[in-house]
């Protein structure tokens, strides 16, 4: 089971999880960095798994 993604903070939902899916990190804007430092709740990815269908 490699090549999946560590879960990171900004997560809402762990990976594979039905009903989640990959959203645009709200922290960064989807940039993946908040100025010179790497964005702590995507991990610098820029997209945070979120679930789908809440608020
Ligand atoms: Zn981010």
């Amino acid at each position: 089971m490699d090549g999946t993604d560590p879960q990171k903070p900004g997560d809402e939902a762990p990976p594979g999880t039905p009903g989640s899916g990959e959203n645009l990190c709200r922290r960064c804007g989807g940039s993946g960095k908040i100025g010179a430092e790497t964005c702590p709740d995507c991990s610098g990815t820029g997209k945070v798994t979120t679930g789908v269908g809440g608020g």
